[in-house]
């Protein structure tokens, strides 16, 4: 380094306080052999979605706003600062062609699971037609699939009006036999959000929904218990897959399909929270956020506290 006494790395923190750790500072990249609390994967895929979707952004976005939080939990008096979240990077997406994106989302699900490197991996998308593909690779490796969907909308479109779509990705999965209808259960199903024709495909194929309704009844712990207890005797591992577009328009402004009448954030966490400390909840992905529309990185940030609060787990 040259001897300025006042010039700093551009885009470095003006200064960094001995007493302060950021979340940021727990991304280990990942090397051979490396072991962590979690792992972390970006899925930067959005040209599936249905709509304009800048979610191939979201990964960067996500990792930036762990900037926002420190590694100290005031209420559990814990601090995270010895944690260490394994970072396998970005998935390269071949520019034009949607079938060979899902196929390298697949093949890198796979990889990076047969490391071991952590008993807890999240995967950054991307749009939710990433779904199918990480939760084929991840059922090759552990078995019976479960999932915990928290989502406004069934995310059972038919494959024939648009491919595989970001509308499409359950559908596509209890289609091709990677899931039973019975193994899915979908919590934050909002009204006007969805057509008569996918709620009858759920309930034809015994899926369990609960609706923005139900949420508002009963607290968020009940019904995520009520869930596991379904899934646990039948399957042997639970992928949680949070869509942010479950959370009201008001708190996730850079979700594509944005809509009155959802959950708020704190009812998000407590219901990931609930969710990854059962066993079997070993995989979490998080998408549809675009950082493009996105304001303030609010909905980004949500995001970034969601993997923080997963490292106490
Ligand atoms: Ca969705």
């Amino acid at each position: 380094m040259s001897n300025f006494q006042h010039i700093k790395p551009a885009g470095k923190a003006q200064f960094k306080d001995r007493y302060t750790t950021k979340a940021a500072e727990l991304l280990t990249p990942y090397t051979d052999g490396a072991k962590g609390d979690i792992a972390i994967l970006g899925a930067p895929l959005s040209k599936p979605s249905i709509s304009h979707s800048g979610a191939s952004f979201a990964p960067d976005a996500i990792r930036r706003c762990l900037n926002s939080f420190t590694t100290y939990n005031i209420e559990e008096d814990t601090d995270i600062s010895g944690k260490i979240i394994i970072d396998f990077g970005d998935i390269a997406m071949h520019p034009t062609s949607i079938e060979e994106c899902h196929q390298r989302i697949y093949q890198s699900t796979k990889e990076i699971v047969q490391t071991e490197a952590a008993p807890f991996t999240i995967i950054l998308g991307g749009d939710h037609s990433i779904t199918t593909s990480t939760v084929k690779a991840i059922k090759e490796k552990k078995g019976t699939m479960g999932i915990i969907q928290l989502d406004a909308h069934h995310d059972l479109r038919n494959t024939e009006d648009g491919g595989p779509t970001n509308g499409t990705p359950f559908r596509r999965l209890i289609e091709e036999g990677h899931l039973k209808g019975e193994h899915l259960i979908q919590i934050g199903i909002r009204n006007y959000a969805n057509a008569k024709a996918y709620h009858d495909y759920a309930i034809e194929n015994g899926v369990t929904i609960y609706t923005m309704k139900d949420i508002k009844q009963h607290p968020i712990q009940e019904l995520i218990h009520s869930a596991l207890t379904r899934l646990e005797g039948k399957v042997d591992t639970i992928y949680l897959s949070v869509d942010m577009d479950v959370l009201d328009q008001a708190y996730a402004p850079g979700c594509p399909a944005i809509g009155p009448g959802g959950m708020d954030p704190d009812t998000l966490s407590e219901a990931v929270q609930t969710a990854i400390h059962h066993p079997k909840v070993q995989t979490m992905d998080i998408v549809e956020i675009d950082p493009t529309l996105d304001i303030r990185d609010m909905t980004s940030r949500i995001a970034s506290l969601l993997i923080v609060n997963s490292l106490i787990k």
